[in-house]
């Protein structure tokens, strides 16, 4: 591993999907106790619904815990119903956000280019965009995976002179949710090619950009998966929605 890759300062982000509301937000209490007792190198980020951020920015106030956004609109303000832009976001505390989530690309059909354009806007706004990318169980069994995560970094990645503020989470679509995994070899060959990737495109500033893995990380496989050489973090979903299983996968790193 280059120097400057093995001191990223690791990432630890819960994406709660369509969960939250009280229920939620008293789990993010709960995490805050618990990380009073916990030592850990790791930046923690949650991400609620955007009705929960408001709330959940307060309770965080003056903790080690960042909120951020699951999605974001390109555009500042304007006629776009149902739609939050990353401006709005930063206003209400956020410090991050999810941009290219494999649910947002297959039921909402966005685009690499779309992406892009959020992740541009995120920047812009003074958001860390965390661009995720991934390939089917169809694209992986056909030996396309590298192909595809290529293609989507591309396509999806900002273009920026000070990329530092960039990061990358690989999850693959047939790991999420589904308890399912890739080999620690999978991921560490993905993990590099991402890394190459993002020297070719942003110099050795991309040695630097946090590339998270996500996709059924739970406690009982984060410490295994979060040692593999440039994972820096993970992306966790349904094992976020609950502080003690959360904050096992936080005492990892
Ligand atoms: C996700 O969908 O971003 C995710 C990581 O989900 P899970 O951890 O539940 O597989």
């Amino acid at each position: 591993m280059s120097s400057s890759a093995s001191k990223i300062r690791p990432l630890i982000a819960g994406n709660w999907k369509m969960n939250g509301g009280r229920a939620g937000l008293t789990q993010l209490k709960s995490l805050l106790c618990r990380l009073e007792k916990v030592k850990t190198a790791a930046d923690i980020m949650i991400c609620p619904p955007y009705l929960d951020i408001g709330p959940a920015v307060e309770i965080t106030k003056g903790s080690q815990v960042a909120i951020g956004g699951q999605d974001c609109h390109p555009e500042p303000s304007g006629a776009h119903t149902g739609d939050v832009s990353a401006v709005m976001l930063k206003k209400y505390g956020a410090k991050t956000v999810i941009v290219g989530h494999s649910e947002r690309r297959t039921h909402h059909k966005e685009t690499n280019k779309l992406v892009k354009a959020k992740a541009q806007a995120a920047l812009e706004s003074g958001l860390s965009p965390i661009i995720c990318i991934g390939e089917t169980l169809k694209e992986r069994k056909g030996g396309q995976t590298l192909r595809i995560v290529g293609a989507q970094l591309r396509g999806s990645l900002p273009d920026i002179d000070k990329p530092e503020k960039v990061v990358v989470a690989y999850e693959p679509v047939w790991a999420l949710g589904t308890g399912l995994t890739p080999t620690l070899g999978q991921v560490r060959q993905v993990h590099a090619h991402i890394r190459k990737a993002l020297v070719r495109r942003y110099g050795p500033a991309g040695q630097k950009i946090r590339i998270l893995y996500g996709g059924s990380v739970n406690p009982d496989n984060a410490a295994e998966l979060l040692a593999v050489e440039h994972v820096n973090g993970a992306l966790v979903g349904g094992a976020s929605l609950k502080a003690a299983d959360f904050i096992k996968i936080i005492a990892c790193r």
